[in-house]
């Protein structure tokens, strides 16, 4: 031993600031918090305000981290470990006593601060904008057709629902303000320009669709960054999987609708043509899927089928392909007086 404190002069190594620890922790307050500590909580949501983010947390914990972060410790030493005893007021003021353990040099010993932590009511970013009507992108769903039938616009709609759910799951932004239904198809609103953004593109290559951007200046944020509103189109094609379409003077069924194009069946020879996404415009619909006749089967052979056409009950012969599978009855498409067989 060759230290000794210059307080109570006891001979030690175990020496903070010339004090042996009994001296030095005499009468001295090792941690402290402030009177009190203000925990945002957002009153729409429940999410509290922590790190400058609104995050989903119990209440026990997100009023133990406000009290814990306002905990501050002498210089000499540090808080190794912090339990958090709370005792509710009432509903907004809670009594936390921090009990912990504070390392000074290689020794240890126990200290308490309390402080009352007051719940304040806020709205997060996030409830205010979708009570405030907040959009970023309009995703403008329209068709080729006159008129956008109800069962295709479910059919949009409940894709767009979908991915949109799918992408809150992870990101609380995301959001469908509001939906409208204007001639030729529908409005959807959406709380981010990515979530338009990656819309058009699935839809897009879902129905094979033609697509466009457009984007409008509406302003700046505060910290000068200018803010766009963007709309999306997709234009639905006449087409749907099944019809009976022209392309270079030909008739096909459409039998596949991808991202890269489509894949037609001649109505001829069955044989199967791909097409480009590029030339689907082309594509014109003479006949949909839910126009093909039915016809009774009178008898069957090997490539061959002979059918009754219900229109003047004459015998017709049509072609099948070689490995068809024929039933009672048959699908036909009526081309120029010309009758064809349309494999379902
Ligand atoms: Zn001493
Ligand atoms: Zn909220």
């Amino acid at each position: 031993m060759n230290g000794f404190c210059v307080e109570c002069g006891i001979n030690t190594n175990q020496l903070v600031n010339g004090l042996c620890m009994e001296c030095f922790l005499k009468d001295r307050t090792l941690v402290s918090l402030p009177d009190h500590v203000d925990l945002s909580v957002c009153t729409s949501c429940g999410q509290f305000l922590w790190h400058g983010e609104y995050q989903s947390m119990a209440s026990e914990k997100a009023i133990a981290l406000a009290a814990k972060s306002a905990l501050t410790c002498i210089r000499e030493g540090k808080v190794v470990k912090v339990n958090a005893v709370i005792e509710p007021r009432d509903n907004y003021n809670y009594a936390v006593t921090l009990q912990c353990k504070v390392a000074i040099s290689d020794f240890e010993t126990d200290a308490v601060a309390s402080t009352i932590v007051r719940i304040k009511n806020t709205v997060c970013k996030i409830c205010s904008r979708r009570t405030g009507n907040y959009y970023e992108a309009i995703l403008q769903v329209r068709t080729s057709e006159k008129t956008l039938s109800p069962a295709l616009q479910d059919e949009v709609l409940k894709k767009i629902e979908d991915f949109v759910d799918y992408t809150a799951t992870t990101n609380p932004n995301a959001f469908i303000t509001k939906m409208e239904i204007v001639p030729g198809g529908v409005d959807v609103y959406l709380s981010m320009i990515a979530l338009g953004r990656e819309l058009v593109k699935l839809l897009g290559d879902q129905y094979c669709a033609e697509t466009d951007e457009s984007s409008k200046l509406v302003g700046q944020t505060r910290d000068g960054i200018e803010m766009y509103r963007v709309s999306y189109l997709v234009r639905l094609p006449e087409f749907h999987l099944g019809d009976i379409v022209r392309y270079g003077k030909k008739y096909y069924q459409l039998i596949r609708i991808s991202n890269s194009g489509g894949k037609l069946r001649s109505l001829t020879n069955f044989q199967e043509t791909p097409v480009r996404r590029a030339n689907m415009p082309e594509l014109k619909v003479y006949l949909k899927s839910s126009e093909l006749e039915v016809a009774d089967v009178i008898s069957k052979s090997y490539g061959e089928v002979q059918i009754m056409d219900p229109t003047n009950y004459s015998m017709k012969d049509l072609l099948v392909p070689k490995d068809a599978d024929i039933g009672e009855t048959v699908k036909f498409a009526r081309i120029d007086g010309i009758l064809y067989y349309v494999p379902q």
